[in-house]
């Protein structure tokens, strides 16, 4: 079966997407909170321009986000300032680098297809390569240019290997 479903993304700006690709910083701070917990894609804002500029950078698990404390200030590389929540992030890795259409807030990852240039529900157990779309990766399947996904217990098992889990 074929994931046709987008993970959830968060857009992020330079030089904050890059350290977090990193894993230098581990918390992230906005001026809105969200319930949401889980699986994210982040993804390098258009600008500044910076090497993830548009595209996917790393896969994040979103385990808490409460207000920013002082404490806070090392993981999250700025200071307190008020009305910060932490968004604090685990299992930081990294991701194909997609095109991704980026949104505000947290919304549904939508690929840019890198060979027929049309959008696609990116995510992270998605069959084939990543950066194209089922399409384009059932055609280069069938010329033995890609691989095949991996089922959902393998892509736990390879994102626990790559986490050290
Ligand atoms: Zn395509």
């Amino acid at each position: 079966m074929l994931d046709t479903f987008a993970m959830k993304a968060l857009s992020i700006k330079e030089p904050w997407i890059s350290l977090i690709a990193k894993r230098k910083k581990t918390i992230e701070t906005r001026t809105w909170k969200t319930n949401y917990r889980g699986t994210l894609v982040l993804v390098g804002s258009k600008k500044p321009e910076g090497p993830y500029s548009g595209k996917a950078a790393c896969f994040v698990r979103l385990i808490d986000c409460r207000p920013m404390t002082k404490d806070d200030e090392e993981a999250a590389k700025c200071e307190l300032y008020g009305g910060a929540w932490a968004w604090v992030l685990e299992h930081i890795r990294l991701a194909p680098q997609a095109r991704i259409r980026g949104r505000l807030g947290i919304y549904p990852a939508i690929g840019i297809c890198a060979d027929c240039e049309e959008d696609y529900p990116f995510n992270f157990c998605f069959f084939g390569d990543q950066t194209r779309c089922q399409k384009c990766n059932e055609r280069l399947l069938k010329e033995g240019k890609v691989f095949g996904r991996a089922d959902g217990d393998d892509v736990l098992k390879l994102l626990k290997e790559v986490t050290g889990d």
